[in-house]
C-alpha cells in the first residue's frame, strides 16, 4: 500500500494544474489517468487570454509559440449572414489538446507528481480513502481530487451521476485540412440551438465543430453536415462527439476530503463553451485547499475551504447562465442580430470577455446600462 497526501484522478488541464500546485505546496501527489500521454481529447483548442493568464500563474511558463498560435481576426455569422468581423488587440491562441495536455502533464511529473498514467481504477473506496488500480496496486490518500472530466467517476461515486443529460451540452467536431491562407477565427451563432459553430484555423488542421444544449439539438449530426457544407468542407474527416457540461455546474463541488475540479465540477462557460481556463484555475484552487486542510491536520475541511475559493468561478458561470438567453433564445434573436451587427461595442465586449480582459460581472453591468428593465425581464423569462 502506497500513501499520498493527494491523489488526483484525471490529468487534463484541471488535474495537471492541481498536481503542480500541490507539489509546490510540498504535498506528496499521485496523478492517475486511464490514458497515456499524448492522448486525444476532443476540443476546439481555443485558449483565451484568461487561460493564458492562469497557465502562466500556475505552470510558471510562457506560451510556447510552436504549440499556441495567436489569432486576432474574428468573423461572426448568424443564419449564414455575416454580422461583421473584428480585429482585437488581445489575441486568443489556438492549440491542439494532444500537444497541450502532454505538456501540462510533463510539467506535473517534473514537479514531482508520481505518474500513474495508463492505469485504470478498478475500485474507488471513498470511505477507506483508497484507490485500487487494474494492476492490483492499492493507493491511499488524505484528499482526493476528481479531475476526471465530464463523465467523472468521482462525481458518480459522490452524487450517483456525473451530470444531468437534460441540462448539459453536446458537441461534434472534425479536423479538416488546414487553410494556410485563412487566419480568421469564425463563429456562427445559429449553427446549433443554444450553442454555436466554430471554424478554428490551425497550422496542421482546421477544427470545425458545433455544440449546444443536448436537449435542444436532437439532429446535431445533420446540423454539422449543413454547417460543413456552408463552410465548403467536403473532407472525409471523421466526426467525433463529446459531452460538455455547458453551465450545469456543481454548487457544492465535492464532499469533505473529496474535491471536484474542471469539467468534473461542470466549470464550463455556458455561452462560449470555454472550459480550459476554469479547469486549470479550479485545479489550482482545489490543490491550495488541500494543502491548507492538510497543514491544519483536518483534511475533511478541504471542501469548506475550496467551496469558498471557487465562488468567483461559480459567480461568473451563474451570470453567464442569466445572460445566455440574450444570445441564444429564439425570441431574443432579432434583438441580438441588430445589436451585434450594428455595434462595435457589443462585438468588442464579446471579444473582451473571450480574451479574458473582462469577466461576466463587468460585462453584465455594461449590458444592464443599455437595456431597459422591462426588456431585460422579458429576456430573462425567455
Ligand atoms: C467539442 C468540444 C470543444 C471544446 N472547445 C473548447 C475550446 O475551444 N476552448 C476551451 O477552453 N474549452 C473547450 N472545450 C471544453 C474543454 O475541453 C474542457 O472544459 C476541458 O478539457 C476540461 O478539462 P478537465 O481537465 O476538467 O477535463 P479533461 O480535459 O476531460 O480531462 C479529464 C482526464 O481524466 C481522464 N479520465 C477520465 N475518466 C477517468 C477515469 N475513470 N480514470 C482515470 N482517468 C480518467 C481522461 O483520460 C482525461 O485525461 C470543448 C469541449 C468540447 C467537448
Amino acid at each position: 500500500m502506497t500513501r499520498f497526501d493527494v491523489i488526483i484522478l484525471g490529468a487534463g488541464p484541471a488535474g495537471s494544474a492541481a498536481a503542480v500546485t500541490a507539489r509546490r505546496a510540498g504535498l506528496s501527489v499521485a496523478v492517475i489517468d486511464k490514458a497515456r500521454f499524448p492522448r486525444a481529447k476532443l476540443c476546439g483548442g481555443l485558449f483565451t487570454g484568461r487561460a493564458q493568464g492562469y497557465y502562466q500563474e500556475i505552470f510558471q511558463h510562457t506560451l510556447d509559440p510552436q504549440l499556441f498560435e495567436p489569432r486576432d481576426r474574428f468573423a461572426f455569422h448568424l443564419d449564414g449572414t455575416p454580422l461583421g468581423g473584428s480585429e482585437h488587440t488581445l489575441p486568443v491562441y489556438l492549440t491542439m489538446r494532444w500537444d497541450m495536455d502532454r505538456l501540462l502533464f510533463e510539467r506535473a511529473v517534473q514537479a514531482g507528481a508520481s505518474d500513474y498514467s495508463g492505469c485504470r481504477v478498478t475500485e474507488l473506496d471513498l470511505a477507506a480513502q483508497r484507490v485500487e488500480l487494474d494492476d492490483g496496486t492499492a493507493l491511499e490518500y488524505l484528499i482526493l481530487i476528481g479531475a476526471d472530466g465530464v463523465q467523472s467517476r468521482v462525481a458518480r461515486a459522490l452524487f450517483g451521476q456525473s451530470f444531468d443529460k437534460a441540462r448539459i451540452g453536446f458537441a461534434l467536431e472534425v479536423e479538416a485540412p488546414p487553410q494556410p491562407d485563412n487566419p480568421v477565427v469564425r463563429i456562427d451563432f445559429d449553427a446549433a440551438s443554444w450553442g454555436y459553430g466554430w471554424q478554428f484555423p490551425k497550422r496542421g488542421s482546421t477544427t470545425i465543430g458545433i455544440g449546444g444544449l443536448q436537449a435542444e439539438n436532437p439532429e446535431i449530426q445533420a446540423r454539422l453536415a449543413t454547417y460543413r457544407a456552408q463552410l465548403d468542407d467536403a473532407s472525409t474527416a471523421r466526426v467525433k462527439g463529446h459531452f460538455l457540461p455547458f453551465g450545469d455546474y456543481r454548487r457544492v463541488p465535492g464532499r469533505a476530503a473529496v474535491l471536484l475540479a474542471g469539467d468534473a465540477a461542470g466549470f464550463v462557460d455556458p455561452i462560449t463553451g470555454e472550459g480550459i481556463a476554469y479547469a486549470m484555475k479550479s485545479g489550482q484552487l482545489a490543490a491550495d485547499a488541500a494543502a491548507t486542510a492538510i497543514r491544519a491536520g483536518q483534511p475533511d475541511t478541504a471542501l469548506r475551504i475550496y467551496a469558498r475559493q471557487v465562488r468567483p468561478i461559480q459567480r461568473s458561470l451563474r451570470l453567464a447562465c442569466v445572460l445566455r438567453p440574450l444570445i441564444f433564445a429564439p425570441r431574443a434573436r432579432p434583438f441580438f442580430r441588430r445589436a451585434f451587427a450594428s455595434s462595435t461595442t457589443v462585438k468588442h465586449a464579446y471579444l473582451s470577455m473571450l480574451s479574458g480582459e473582462i469577466e461576466y460581472p463587468r460585462l453584465m453591468w455594461l449590458i444592464a446600462r443599455r437595456i431597459p428593465a422591462a426588456v431585460w425581464r422579458r429576456l430573462r423569462r425567455a
